[in-house]
């Protein structure tokens, strides 16, 4: 078990983060230990709810916050304005003041909706993270970034609002489909590809484990990959130009590229990190000298979780507009983060049009 208070100078922001599998049981008594509301909104979405909403407002009752369940539909379609007028409206509805406290129960999606909701209601209330899916556990619910995706581009719109509270139970991921944890684990890659080597090799000795949904095994990876990225996070929280929190993007330009020109439907957020990061890895061998047999490592490792090798045929022309519209891009066009060994990144760099357009055709975009 893990009990983390995380600090981000210069910020006044502070997060209680906790992992521990049946730590749920506690979610009344965190939620009144790190944000004290006397009522809450809890946001989630209806797979979730199924499972988890009812105990989830018991919980809350028992610990004397007046609670309102809102679900919002599942999906990262719903990561959008509309949804995010219909939670207002519901804060609203609910009498949530200054005080108070929104507690997101479910996926990355919910987090980052719920997250951006609590930013922005009466300029910033508190918020508490419950993350359900693998996705969210080791990687949306800490570190702050919140927001909602527009037709233009995905998190275009957003705000560093930091949870008062995380509470991360592992066992909830035991009634997760496995194509979605398949697509957390993507991210469990990404950043001991791109931080901590120690974390890829670890993944490399119990990927079978991991494949397999064993409860220890996706414990341990949920605790590594959390620990990991607050390592990264805390001495960048803002993610400056060229700072380490840039290495976490890892993957992304591609990865938001492709959800972006696929209207957001189809392939998984992990699924289109993973095909990014075979191209960041492609383009890494080229560009700042990776070995060949690390790259090899990488694939190895995103073949044992049958994550995708390439994206489904998409138009060389959508994916290059996307990424001209990624947030990340700078100033000058998009930006890749490349590793030149396992566990290390570049800062961000531009590459060449060309290497770039044959890596993605190689990775599957079509004319
Ligand atoms: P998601 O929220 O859509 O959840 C995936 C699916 O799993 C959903 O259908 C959900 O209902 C279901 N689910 C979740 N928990 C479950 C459980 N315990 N049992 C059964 N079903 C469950 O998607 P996601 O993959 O969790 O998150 C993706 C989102 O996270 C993207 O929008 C991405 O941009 C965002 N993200 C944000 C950050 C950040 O730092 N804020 C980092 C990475 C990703």
């Amino acid at each position: 078990m893990s009990r983390l208070l995380v600090r981000y100078p210069p910020h006044a922001a502070r997060s209680r983060v906790v992992v521990t599998p049946g730590a749920f049981a506690r979610l009344g008594r965190f939620v009144r230990e790190t944000a004290a509301p006397r009522r809450a909104l809890v946001l989630s979405d209806p797979n979730v709810a199924a499972l988890y909403g009812a105990r989830a407002m018991r919980l809350l009752e028992r610990a004397h916050v007046a609670s309102r369940l809102l679900v919002v539909p599942a999906g990262e379609r719903s990561k959008g304005p509309r949804t995010l007028e219909r939670i207002w409206s519901e804060m609203a509805a609910h009498g949530v003041g200054r005080h108070d406290a929104l507690v997101a129960l479910g996926g990355g999606v919910v987090g980052d909706l719920g997250g951006f909701a609590a930013a922005t209601w009466l300029r910033g209330v508190a918020w508490v993270g419950v993350p359900t899916s693998l996705l969210a556990q080791v990687d949306s619910s800490v570190g702050g970034k919140t927001g909602i995706d527009l037709g233009a581009g995905k998190n275009l719109v957003g705000a560093f609002h930091q949870p008062a509270g995380v509470l991360v139970d592992p066992d909830l991921l035991q009634t997760l489909p496995v194509r979605e944890r398949r697509a957390g684990l993507a991210e469990v890659v990404k950043v001991g590809m791109a931080t901590d080597a120690a974390l890829f090799r670890w993944i490399e000795r119990e990927v079978a484990a991991l494949d397999a949904g064993a409860r220890d095994g996706l414990g341990e990876a949920v605790e590594r990959a959390i620990r990991a990225k607050l390592r990264v996070v805390r001495g960048d929280e803002r993610e400056r130009e060229g700072g380490r929190r840039t290495a976490l993007n890892y993957g992304h330009t591609l990865g938001h590229a492709l959800e972006a020109a696929r209207g957001y439907r189809g392939v998984r957020h992990g699924e289109a990190v993973a095909i990014g990061m075979r191209v960041a890895s492609a383009l890494s061998v080229e560009v700042v000298a990776l070995a060949p047999r690390e790259r090899a490592r990488l694939v190895a490792v995103l073949d044992a979780l049958r994550l995708p090798r390439r994206m489904p045929p998409t138009p060389l022309a959508a994916l290059l507009e996307a990424m001209a519209h990624d947030k990340k891009r700078g100033t000058s066009g998009a930006r890749w983060v490349l590793t030149p060994r396992v566990g290390h990144a570049s800062v961000p760099r531009l590459i060449s049009g060309r290497l770039v357009q044959a890596a993605l055709r190689e990775a599957g975009a079509v004319a």
